[in-house]
């Protein structure tokens, strides 16, 4: 993963704002993979893409990580402090290692499914989705490559056309296949309430945190540049090469600091 200078951070915002939330994503991978291609960093999985995520905004904003939720039970407002090294997954902890597009096998009930993992094209055909339902069925759709029948007395097995026609007690297990092979892509962590000590687990999306995260970041650069350019009469270029010590020094010079 490559550094990024400060305009490159800002040319990159630019690039990803008013883009879908997967997109989002994928134009801040491109922009520190570069050897990659967008159609190859949209394979990665859904795993994969957060841990850079993590390690993104880990090395722009620090370790820690803020936010607000509310409790479940007394609906109120929680607030969150917690720490990057909270959500990542430990490497002990993660399952076998499935090379980009791998397929996986999973044996049960009488069947035979091979499947891959969820990835960043995957979520973007979901996004528009209009229940958790039709959600689920279409990533099964999409990342079951194929499912034979092999009941006991079928020899060779015969191939399932409607993959969503599974067993539940299966379609579950594929679901916890890919959680265990593929662990940071879903991040849970326990959450109690200080009000009235209901405890819960919360999922936690990086690419929408880090998303906030960097337009913050940016609004705040773009006010500086202002402040200094009208003042000045600095190109941007040019400031946003100074170090953010030195545009400070010089705002706090025009009493904006
Ligand atoms: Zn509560």
């Amino acid at each position: 993963m490559r550094d990024l200078s400060t305009a490159e951070l800002l040319t990159a915002w630019d690039r990803a704002r008013d883009q879908p939330p997967t997109q989002e994503a994928l134009v801040w991978l491109a922009a520190v993979y570069p050897e990659h291609s967008i159609e190859q960093l949209a394979q990665w999985s859904v795993g994969q893409r957060d841990s850079c995520l993590l390690t993104l905004q880990e090395r722009l904003f620090g370790s820690q990580l803020n936010g607000v939720t509310i409790c479940p039970q007394c609906r109120q407002r929680v607030e969150l402090a917690f720490n990057v090294s909270d959500l990542r997954v430990e490497p002990t902890k993660v399952g076998p290692i499935v090379p980009v597009g791998g397929v996986m096998t999973l044996t049960a009930e009488g069947y035979r499914v091979h499947f891959r993992l969820p990835n960043t094209l995957d979520l973007e055909a979901i996004e528009t989705s209009a229940d958790i339902n039709s959600m689920r069925e279409q990533l099964l759709r999409r990342c079951i490559t194929s499912v034979m029948w092999e009941g006991v007395e079928k020899g060779d097995g015969e191939p399932v056309s409607n993959p969503t026609q599974l067993p539940m007690t299966l379609v579950d297990a594929i679901a916890e296949r890919m959680v265990e092979a593929d662990p940071q892509g879903d991040t849970r962590f326990a959450l109690s309430c200080p009000d009235c000590n209901h405890e819960w687990f919360s999922t936690f999306d990086i690419a929408t945190y880090f998303a906030g995260e960097i337009h913050n970041w940016a609004k705040y650069l773009l006010r500086e540049i202002h402040s200094l350019a009208r003042a000045y009469g600095w190109r941007e270029a040019d400031i946003l090469a100074m170090t953010p010590r030195r545009r400070r020094a010089y705002l706090e010079l025009l009493g904006n600091g």
